[in-house]
């Protein structure tokens, strides 16, 4: 987590002196009628930890295959440190990637798998010890050096198969799915491991994840892509507390929306008439839409409170019934019907209350929510 608090101190992509590390600009992929990458112009910093985020066949892993050179863009171009590379292949860039499946060589021991591409570049001997050992004490395998891959758990042989990728220092790891293979609690302490060794080694990494969860754990930023276009870049707060448009907000997590109108429209706050939620839906900011305009106004499940009795508040406080209760051992998610029909999912940590009794199936509940808590979605 420290790596991510560094981040937001440095923020290196609101400095506008700064120079990107990587930049694409207008980068397309047509793979003979298909668009693989749609006009994506993206920049990365140096050090950044940079998530590639979005659903199957989305175009993730091309536009990663573009900045590691295994596939050429149609159209656009690539910079890494300021140097065009957009036509270099892939052995002619400061690049390496990790594949989806490791593909540690079985024959060879942990040590060798990882000195293999440090031969291939013919480094001196003594030099190819010495770094395979430091690799191999970042991944905190240097005990199973003489190992072979069959003889590895699964999450050893991942990061064996990351010091394999540190090993030859990129400035830029560029990692496909590296935790697909984990089972959770495996994957959730790797994701820590793997942001510790970014933090250690200083390099540039991105990732491609459908793993919202990971990708927000893990990154400095995001890049949410939808049939080959970027919808959204920010950091994991900006995409999931201001999300953009509503395929971005439905992405993350789950949120609640409402469809109104809106009938007031000032610098500091909007008014949604909407029948959906059974009450006016006040807004702490404004939209990029006219007066009369239909609008969603979204709400995550957390941000709702939930009351038997009635709160003082009257705007964004709505009535239902609880038709459902999911206890997840921290929070509860309750299910609410509101009088129009419409289910609202509403989350609250399993606190002892004081004041009031536990909420319950069939109760008749408030639903109300702070004006700053919901946001207007137009796209
Ligand atoms: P996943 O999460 O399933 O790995 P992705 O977001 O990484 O998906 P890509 O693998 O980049 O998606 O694929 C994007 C689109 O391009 C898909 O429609 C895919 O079928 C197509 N595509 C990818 N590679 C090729 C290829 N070599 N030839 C033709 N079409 C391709």
């Amino acid at each position: 987590m420290a790596q991510k608090k560094q981040h937001i101190e440095l923020q290196p992509w609101q400095d506008p002196k700064e120079k990107p590390y990587i930049h694409l600009e207008g980068v397309s992929k047509d793979f003979r009628g298909t668009v693989a990458v749609d006009d994506v112009t993206l920049s990365i910093f140096q050090g950044e930890f940079f998530s590639l985020l979005g659903p199957s066949g989305c175009g993730k892993s091309t536009l990663l295959r573009m900045l590691a050179g295994f596939e050429m863009p149609s159209k656009g171009k690539i910079y890494i440190d300021g140097v065009d590379v957009t036509h270099r292949p892939a052995y002619d860039r400061p690049v390496n990637m990790m594949f989806q499946s490791y593909a540690l060589f079985p024959h060879m021991t942990v040590e060798q798998n990882v000195a293999f591409g440090l031969k291939q570049e013919r480094i001196f001997k003594g030099e190819i010890q010495e770094r395979v050992k430091d690799a191999l004490k970042l991944v905190q395998m240097e005990k199973f050096g003489s190992r072979r891959p069959h003889q590895l758990s699964g999450g050893q042989r991942q990061r064996v198969a990351l010091a394999r990728s540190l090993v030859k220092r990129p400035k830029l790891l560029l990692l496909d799915e590296p935790l697909a293979a984990l089972d959770k609690r495996l994957r959730e302490q790797t994701q820590f491991e793997l942001v510790n060794i970014q933090e250690e080694v200083g390099i540039t990494f991105i990732l491609v994840t459908h793993d919202q969860e990971e990708a927000m754990t893990m990154s400095s930023r995001l890049g949410i892509m939808d049939h080959g276009r970027m919808r959204q870049i920010g950091t994991p707060n900006e995409i999931y507390e201001y999300p953009h448009s509503e395929y971005v907000a439905d992405f993350i997590g789950s949120i609640n929306k409402f469809e109104g109108r809106i009938v007031e429209d000032e610098r500091d706050h909007i008014l949604v008439e909407s029948e959906e939620a059974g009450c006016e839906l006040y807004v702490s900011h404004s939209a990029d839409a006219p007066l009369g305009a239909q609008v969603k106004v979204a709400i995550r499940p957390e941000k709702i409170m939930i009351a038997t009795t009635p709160p003082e508040q009257k705007r964004n406080t709505t009535k239902g019934i609880v038709k459902d209760v999911g206890y997840l051992g921290d929070v509860s998610i309750y299910h609410v019907e509101l009088e129009g029909g419409k289910i609202i999912l509403a989350t609250q940590p399993n606190l002892v209350r004081l004041a009031e009794r536990p909420v319950t199936w069939d109760d008749e509940v408030y639903l109300f929510w702070r004006a700053e808590n919901s946001i207007i979605l137009t796209a």
